[in-house]
Protein backbone atom coordinates (compact mmCIF):
# COMPACT_ATOMS: atom_id res chain seq x y z
CA UNK A 1 0.00 0.00 0.00
CA UNK A 2 2.58 2.50 0.80
CA UNK A 3 4.23 1.73 -2.20
CA UNK A 4 1.54 2.77 -3.90
CA UNK A 5 0.94 5.68 -2.62
CA UNK A 6 4.50 6.53 -3.63
CA UNK A 7 3.30 5.90 -7.29
CA UNK A 8 0.90 7.78 -7.13
CA UNK A 9 2.43 10.69 -5.61
CA UNK A 10 5.45 10.45 -7.65
CA UNK A 11 2.52 10.70 -10.85
CA UNK A 12 1.53 13.53 -9.25
CA UNK A 13 4.43 15.19 -9.04
CA UNK A 14 5.72 14.61 -12.34
CA UNK A 15 2.45 16.08 -13.92
CA UNK A 16 2.60 18.69 -11.04
CA UNK A 17 5.58 19.84 -12.58
CA UNK A 18 5.64 19.69 -15.83
CA UNK A 19 6.31 22.81 -17.00
CA UNK A 20 3.67 25.39 -18.80
CA UNK A 21 3.13 25.29 -22.53
CA UNK A 22 4.99 28.15 -24.43
CA UNK A 23 3.12 31.38 -25.40
CA UNK A 24 2.13 31.14 -29.16
CA UNK A 25 2.87 33.23 -31.98
CA UNK A 26 -0.40 34.48 -33.51
CA UNK A 27 0.37 36.10 -37.32
CA UNK A 28 -2.50 37.66 -39.02
CA UNK A 29 -2.41 36.42 -42.53
CA UNK A 30 -5.83 38.66 -43.20
CA UNK A 31 -9.51 39.14 -41.35
CA UNK A 32 -10.50 36.03 -41.55
CA UNK A 33 -6.85 33.60 -41.00
CA UNK A 34 -4.57 33.52 -38.67
CA UNK A 35 -1.30 31.77 -38.55
CA UNK A 36 -0.29 30.32 -34.53
CA UNK A 37 2.79 29.52 -34.91
CA UNK A 38 4.46 27.19 -32.20
CA UNK A 39 8.37 27.04 -30.85
CA UNK A 40 10.42 25.38 -33.18
CA UNK A 41 12.71 23.04 -31.07
CA UNK A 42 11.58 19.00 -30.71
CA UNK A 43 9.49 17.73 -28.03
CA UNK A 44 11.06 18.45 -25.12
CA UNK A 45 10.15 18.75 -21.43
CA UNK A 46 10.64 22.38 -21.85
CA UNK A 47 8.08 23.01 -24.94
CA UNK A 48 6.24 20.41 -23.74
CA UNK A 49 6.02 19.19 -26.95
CA UNK A 50 4.84 21.88 -28.39
CA UNK A 51 6.31 22.51 -31.66
CA UNK A 52 3.76 22.94 -34.61
CA UNK A 53 1.84 25.84 -36.33
CA UNK A 54 -2.09 25.65 -36.76
CA UNK A 55 -3.87 27.76 -38.86
CA UNK A 56 -6.98 29.40 -37.57
CA UNK A 57 -9.91 30.17 -40.02
CA UNK A 58 -12.73 31.95 -39.41
CA UNK A 59 -15.83 31.46 -41.13
CA UNK A 60 -19.05 32.60 -41.27
CA UNK A 61 -20.90 31.47 -37.81
CA UNK A 62 -17.80 28.91 -37.31
CA UNK A 63 -14.07 28.20 -36.90
CA UNK A 64 -11.88 25.84 -38.92
CA UNK A 65 -8.04 24.62 -37.31
CA UNK A 66 -5.71 23.17 -39.24
CA UNK A 67 -3.08 20.88 -37.32
CA UNK A 68 -3.77 20.73 -33.75
CA UNK A 69 -0.13 19.48 -31.50
CA UNK A 70 1.14 16.48 -30.26
CA UNK A 71 -1.36 16.78 -27.20
CA UNK A 72 -4.52 16.90 -25.56
CA UNK A 73 -3.13 19.76 -23.71
CA UNK A 74 -1.42 21.13 -26.39
CA UNK A 75 -4.86 21.14 -28.47
CA UNK A 76 -6.48 22.35 -25.11
CA UNK A 77 -4.03 25.47 -25.06
CA UNK A 78 -4.50 26.01 -28.88
CA UNK A 79 -8.39 25.94 -28.05
CA UNK A 80 -7.25 28.76 -25.70
CA UNK A 81 -5.90 31.06 -28.32
CA UNK A 82 -8.86 30.33 -30.97
CA UNK A 83 -11.15 32.10 -28.36
CA UNK A 84 -9.08 35.33 -27.83
CA UNK A 85 -9.21 35.74 -31.51
CA UNK A 86 -13.03 34.52 -32.11
CA UNK A 87 -16.14 33.74 -30.01
CA UNK A 88 -17.03 31.25 -33.40
CA UNK A 89 -16.83 27.62 -32.21
CA UNK A 90 -14.43 25.13 -33.97
CA UNK A 91 -16.81 22.86 -35.58
CA UNK A 92 -14.26 21.50 -38.32
CA UNK A 93 -10.18 20.09 -37.78
CA UNK A 94 -8.36 19.74 -40.64
CA UNK A 95 -4.61 17.61 -40.39
CA UNK A 96 -2.43 17.93 -42.57
CA UNK A 97 -0.68 14.39 -42.35
CA UNK A 98 -0.82 11.94 -39.74
CA UNK A 99 2.24 12.78 -37.81
CA UNK A 100 1.28 13.16 -33.90
CA UNK A 101 2.73 16.71 -33.48
CA UNK A 102 -0.09 17.88 -36.23
CA UNK A 103 -2.75 15.29 -35.22
CA UNK A 104 -2.80 14.45 -31.41
CA UNK A 105 -4.57 17.70 -30.04
CA UNK A 106 -7.43 16.68 -31.67
CA UNK A 107 -8.50 15.11 -28.87
CA UNK A 108 -9.32 18.84 -27.44
CA UNK A 109 -12.18 19.42 -29.70
CA UNK A 110 -14.73 16.89 -29.47
CA UNK A 111 -17.22 18.87 -31.05
CA UNK A 112 -15.43 19.16 -34.46
CA UNK A 113 -15.66 17.12 -37.83
CA UNK A 114 -12.28 16.05 -38.56
CA UNK A 115 -10.84 16.27 -42.19
CA UNK A 116 -8.08 14.63 -43.53
CA UNK A 117 -6.17 12.86 -46.61
CA UNK A 118 -7.69 8.71 -46.28
CA UNK A 119 -4.03 7.83 -46.07
CA UNK A 120 -3.62 10.15 -43.08
CA UNK A 121 -6.90 8.32 -41.55
CA UNK A 122 -4.68 5.06 -41.82
CA UNK A 123 -1.64 6.31 -40.98
CA UNK A 124 -2.73 7.95 -37.46
CA UNK A 125 -4.44 5.05 -36.33
CA UNK A 126 -1.41 2.08 -37.29
CA UNK A 127 0.92 4.54 -36.15
CA UNK A 128 -0.94 5.98 -33.31
CA UNK A 129 1.69 3.68 -30.50
CA UNK A 130 4.61 4.76 -32.12
CA UNK A 131 3.84 8.46 -32.25
CA UNK A 132 2.33 8.02 -28.53
CA UNK A 133 5.96 6.24 -27.61
CA UNK A 134 7.74 9.39 -28.95
CA UNK A 135 6.03 12.16 -27.24
CA UNK A 136 5.76 10.57 -23.65
CA UNK A 137 9.28 9.12 -24.18
CA UNK A 138 10.52 12.98 -25.24
CA UNK A 139 7.92 14.30 -22.08
CA UNK A 140 8.91 11.46 -19.84
CA UNK A 141 5.29 11.26 -17.84
CA UNK A 142 2.43 9.46 -19.57
CA UNK A 143 -0.57 11.24 -21.26
CA UNK A 144 -3.35 9.51 -20.54
CA UNK A 145 -5.71 11.95 -23.12
CA UNK A 146 -3.82 11.80 -25.68
CA UNK A 147 -4.85 9.43 -28.41
CA UNK A 148 -5.72 9.72 -32.12
CA UNK A 149 -8.68 11.03 -33.44
CA UNK A 150 -9.07 10.09 -37.27
CA UNK A 151 -10.61 11.25 -39.54
CA UNK A 152 -14.42 10.87 -40.45
CA UNK A 153 -14.15 13.12 -43.84
CA UNK A 154 -11.10 11.50 -45.92
CA UNK A 155 -9.86 12.73 -49.50
CA UNK A 156 -8.57 10.33 -51.90
CA UNK A 157 -4.81 10.54 -52.71
CA UNK A 158 -3.66 12.61 -56.12
CA UNK A 159 -6.87 14.80 -56.16
CA UNK A 160 -7.55 18.55 -55.84
CA UNK A 161 -10.85 18.83 -53.78
CA UNK A 162 -12.97 22.57 -54.43
CA UNK A 163 -15.31 22.79 -51.16
CA UNK A 164 -16.94 25.70 -49.12
CA UNK A 165 -16.66 25.43 -45.67
CA UNK A 166 -19.15 28.12 -43.69
CA UNK A 167 -18.93 30.45 -46.51
CA UNK A 168 -14.93 29.90 -46.96
CA UNK A 169 -13.86 28.85 -50.32
CA UNK A 170 -10.90 25.61 -49.35
CA UNK A 171 -9.24 23.36 -52.40
CA UNK A 172 -8.11 20.27 -50.57
CA UNK A 173 -5.15 19.26 -52.19
CA UNK A 174 -3.79 15.68 -51.85
CA UNK A 175 -0.28 15.04 -53.52
CA UNK A 176 0.40 11.33 -54.32
CA UNK A 177 3.14 11.92 -51.74
CA UNK A 178 5.40 14.18 -50.16
CA UNK A 179 6.45 14.60 -46.85
CA UNK A 180 4.74 11.64 -45.96
CA UNK A 181 2.26 9.00 -48.23
CA UNK A 182 -0.76 10.61 -46.52
CA UNK A 183 -0.25 15.06 -46.91
CA UNK A 184 -3.08 17.18 -47.53
CA UNK A 185 -2.62 20.98 -48.52
CA UNK A 186 -5.05 23.40 -48.43
CA UNK A 187 -5.55 26.41 -50.58
CA UNK A 188 -7.30 29.57 -50.13
CA UNK A 189 -8.05 30.72 -53.58
CA UNK A 190 -9.94 33.72 -52.40
CA UNK A 191 -7.29 34.49 -49.97
CA UNK A 192 -4.07 33.36 -51.99
CA UNK A 193 -3.22 31.53 -48.90
CA UNK A 194 -1.51 28.22 -48.84
CA UNK A 195 -1.39 25.96 -45.08
CA UNK A 196 1.60 23.42 -46.45
CA UNK A 197 1.99 21.31 -43.71
CA UNK A 198 5.32 19.83 -43.36
CA UNK A 199 5.87 20.17 -47.20
CA UNK A 200 6.75 23.53 -46.41
CA UNK A 201 8.60 23.81 -43.12
CA UNK A 202 11.07 27.23 -42.81
CA UNK A 203 13.80 27.91 -41.24
CA UNK A 204 14.12 23.73 -40.03
CA UNK A 205 15.96 20.57 -41.86
CA UNK A 206 12.94 18.96 -43.43
CA UNK A 207 12.27 15.77 -42.17
CA UNK A 208 12.17 12.51 -44.66
CA UNK A 209 11.86 9.88 -42.20
CA UNK A 210 8.12 8.98 -44.06
CA UNK A 211 8.83 10.95 -47.13
CA UNK A 212 9.30 10.02 -50.38
CA UNK A 213 11.76 12.60 -51.15
CA UNK A 214 11.70 12.68 -55.18
CA UNK A 215 7.66 13.51 -55.02
CA UNK A 216 7.71 15.81 -52.41
CA UNK A 217 10.44 17.70 -54.66
CA UNK A 218 8.25 17.87 -57.60
CA UNK A 219 5.26 18.67 -55.35
CA UNK A 220 7.12 21.69 -54.14
CA UNK A 221 8.11 22.53 -57.71
CA UNK A 222 4.10 23.02 -58.06
CA UNK A 223 3.73 24.82 -54.68
CA UNK A 224 6.70 27.66 -55.84
CA UNK A 225 4.16 28.20 -59.46
CA UNK A 226 1.43 28.90 -56.91
CA UNK A 227 -0.07 32.50 -56.77
CA UNK A 228 0.14 32.37 -52.91
CA UNK A 229 0.47 35.70 -51.23
CA UNK A 230 1.15 33.98 -48.14
CA UNK A 231 2.32 30.13 -46.89
CA UNK A 232 1.53 28.92 -43.88
CA UNK A 233 4.48 26.48 -43.10
CA UNK A 234 4.34 23.53 -40.56
CA UNK A 235 7.29 24.64 -38.85
CA UNK A 236 9.21 27.86 -38.51
CA UNK A 237 7.73 31.73 -40.04
CA UNK A 238 5.52 32.32 -42.44
CA UNK A 239 6.85 31.75 -46.25
CA UNK A 240 6.13 32.98 -49.74
CA UNK A 241 6.76 31.43 -52.76
CA UNK A 242 10.03 32.87 -52.92
CA UNK A 243 11.03 30.51 -49.71
CA UNK A 244 9.43 27.78 -51.21
CA UNK A 245 11.51 28.11 -54.51
CA UNK A 246 14.61 28.19 -51.85
CA UNK A 247 13.63 24.93 -50.17
CA UNK A 248 13.06 23.15 -53.54
CA UNK A 249 16.17 24.02 -54.85
CA UNK A 250 18.13 22.96 -52.18
CA UNK A 251 16.22 19.85 -51.35
CA UNK A 252 16.63 19.06 -55.49
CA UNK A 253 20.42 19.88 -54.86
CA UNK A 254 20.75 17.43 -52.18
CA UNK A 255 18.62 14.83 -53.69
CA UNK A 256 20.68 15.06 -57.27
CA UNK A 257 24.00 15.12 -54.96
CA UNK A 258 23.35 11.76 -53.64
CA UNK A 259 22.19 10.19 -56.60
CA UNK A 260 25.67 11.36 -58.29
CA UNK A 261 27.06 9.54 -55.28
CA UNK A 262 24.74 6.44 -55.79
CA UNK A 263 25.75 6.41 -59.55
CA UNK A 264 29.97 6.70 -58.96
CA UNK A 265 29.12 3.51 -56.07
CA UNK A 266 29.71 5.22 -52.67
CA UNK A 267 28.38 4.45 -49.40
CA UNK A 268 25.37 6.86 -47.88
CA UNK A 269 28.08 7.33 -45.08
CA UNK A 270 31.25 8.47 -47.70
CA UNK A 271 28.14 10.81 -49.96
CA UNK A 272 27.30 12.59 -46.49
CA UNK A 273 30.95 13.47 -46.13
CA UNK A 274 31.40 14.57 -49.79
CA UNK A 275 28.46 16.95 -50.21
CA UNK A 276 28.34 20.24 -49.72
CA UNK A 277 26.24 20.76 -46.85
CA UNK A 278 26.87 24.69 -45.69
CA UNK A 279 23.22 25.66 -46.75
CA UNK A 280 21.79 23.14 -44.59
CA UNK A 281 23.73 23.86 -41.60
CA UNK A 282 22.52 27.30 -40.22
CA UNK A 283 18.82 25.38 -39.88
CA UNK A 284 17.44 23.94 -36.67
CA UNK A 285 17.37 20.15 -36.32
CA UNK A 286 20.31 20.08 -38.96
CA UNK A 287 22.47 17.44 -36.74
CA UNK A 288 19.46 15.28 -35.72
CA UNK A 289 18.38 14.91 -38.73
CA UNK A 290 20.37 15.38 -41.92
CA UNK A 291 22.30 11.84 -41.53
CA UNK A 292 18.94 9.90 -41.64
CA UNK A 293 17.48 12.56 -44.37
CA UNK A 294 20.91 11.47 -46.91
CA UNK A 295 20.12 7.97 -45.87
CA UNK A 296 16.07 7.97 -46.10
CA UNK A 297 16.96 9.86 -49.90
CA UNK A 298 19.71 6.99 -50.46
CA UNK A 299 17.56 4.34 -49.71
CA UNK A 300 14.76 5.14 -52.21
CA UNK A 301 17.71 5.61 -54.69
CA UNK A 302 18.54 2.67 -54.59
CA UNK A 303 15.07 0.81 -54.61
CA UNK A 304 14.48 2.90 -57.93
CA UNK A 305 17.69 1.43 -59.75
CA UNK A 306 16.15 -2.10 -59.24
ZN1 LIG B 1 5.59 18.33 -38.15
Amino acid sequence: MPRLFLIFALLFTTSAMAAAIPATKVAKVNDRIYALLGPMELPNKKNQGYMVNSTLIIGETSAILIDTGFTDEIGAHLAKEVAKLTKKPVKVIINTHHHGDHSFGNAAFPDAKVISSEMCRKLLIAGEGEWLGIIQGALGRKLPNTRAVPATEVYASKTKTDVTLDGVKLTFWVPEAAHTAGDMMIWLPDDKVLVGGDITVNEITPNFRDANVKLWIETLAEVKAMPAKTIIPGHGPLMTTKSVAKLHQRMAKLYAGVEAGYKSGLTDGEIRKKLDLAEWKPLHHFDEQMGGNINKAYLEIEAAAF
